[in-house]
């Protein structure tokens, strides 16, 4: 989104990338496109508003790797929200939504509950609120994201590892150099690496929380929000692509050690699962798992808390980013564009 936006304002992009486009944390996702309804609580109304606003666009521009999906927020006696407290978030996130709202809540009953969702528990279940939120594919997305990049004139280079930058411009790839006006360290979790490699100075930093997600062989009409039963996190069962996606997880963990999922991940999400449904799982529903680490600013103690917001950070002609969320890419990446315009201090 950052070599699309500085490419549409007139510049001449090399948008360089270890791997393949779209091989790391943006096709790991939970693939919703939201205003995260969980940030309201720590405050951060404008990451939300920002969010939703994104939301609205993404839904538009890539109709055929984004919807709406309906999402259930079910409530049980003892949940660690009251329900009131719920209606509250939900006011607020339609409010801050105004004109780019995808669908208004509504609160649903245990009898229409159960008949669109007739295995959740209803042991204690008290109803519902329903949401709207948006959903991608955001590996296609990713891709398309590329292909408007390309068509606006940048040039993707792939399974090429940047191994050194400077603070006036250079980046240096297997021994050789190459001068730019500006270079824009979009890295994700690696984004610190680089920098510390490259022997540049950062005022921010990250944490590295891996998550992890189950693809599981069942379908279903209808997103739900829940609290784990074990821990009270909140986690999601999605419908996708014809199956149920669940997850996920927050664990940290070091840049040098493997993304994937863990056997202790895969055992909480398939308990978190069963301690809400009748119809339980086990291995042998997991169709698949995927695992990203997310590259969070170092704020909090709890990922669960930590924020998603990002930060932009200059040194002379290095413009780094640290943290952020899909959803806000294009916002991120206008941020990015306009810092570009602006001579290094
Ligand atoms: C489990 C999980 C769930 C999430 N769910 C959501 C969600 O539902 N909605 C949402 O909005 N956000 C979500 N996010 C956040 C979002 O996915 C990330 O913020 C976003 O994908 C980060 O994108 P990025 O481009 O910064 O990083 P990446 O996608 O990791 O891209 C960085 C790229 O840099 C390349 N690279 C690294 N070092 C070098 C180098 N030296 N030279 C060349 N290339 C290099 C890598 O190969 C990689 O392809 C989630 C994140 C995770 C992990």
């Amino acid at each position: 989104m950052a070599a699309w936006e500085l490419a549409k304002a007139g510049h001449s992009v090399d948008l360089i990338e270890k791997s393949n486009v779209m091989s790391a944390t943006s096709s790991a996702s939970t693939k919703l496109l939201h205003g995260g309804l969980r940030y309201l609580e720590h405050g951060r109304f404008s990451l939300v508003r920002e969010s939703l606003r994104e939301r609205a666009w993404w839904l538009e521009a890539a109709p055929d790797v984004t919807q709406v999906i309906p999402i259930l927020f079910p409530i049980f006696q003892g949940s660690p929200r009251s329900r009131w407290t719920i209606k509250l978030g939900m006011v607020l996130y339609d409010r801050l939504a105004g004109k780019f709202g995808v669908g208004k809540h509504r609160w649903m009953n245990c009898d229409e509950l159960l008949e669109v969702i007739p295995d959740l528990k209803s042991a204690g279940l008290k109803g519902a609120y329903l949401f709207y939120d948006g959903q991608m594919d955001d590996h296609a997305l990713g891709l398309w994201a590329t292909e408007q990049a390309k068509a606006e004139g940048v040039t993707v280079r792939e399974h090429t590892r940047v191994d050194r930058i400077t603070a006036d411009g250079s980046v240096e790839i297997q021994g050789s150099q190459r001068q730019y006006d500006r270079v824009v360290n979009v890295a994700g979790p690696w984004v610190v690496e680089l920098l510390k490699q490259s022997g540049l100075p950062h005022e921010y930093d990250l944490d590295l929380v891996r998550g992890s997600h189950l693809l599981l062989d069942r379908a279903m009409n209808y997103g739900l929000m829940l609290n784990a039963r074990t821990d009270g996190r909140l986690f999601f069962v999605l419908p996708y692509k014809g199956k149920t996606l669940l997850g996920t997880t927050e664990v940290r963990q070091e840049l040098n050690e493997p993304v994937a999922c863990s056997k202790s991940e895969t055992d909480y999400l398939i308990t978190a699962y069963n301690d809400t449904f009748d119809d339980s799982i086990d291995q042998s529903d997991v169709v698949s798992s995927f695992a990203g680490l997310r590259p969070l600013l170092k704020s909090h103690k709890n990922p669960n808390k930590a924020t998603r917001e990002y930060r932009i950070e200059q040194h002379e002609k290095v413009i780094t980013v640290f943290g952020g969320k899909w959803t806000t890419a294009r916002s991120l990446a206008k941020e990015i564009a306009t810092k570009a315009n602006n001579q290094p201090a």
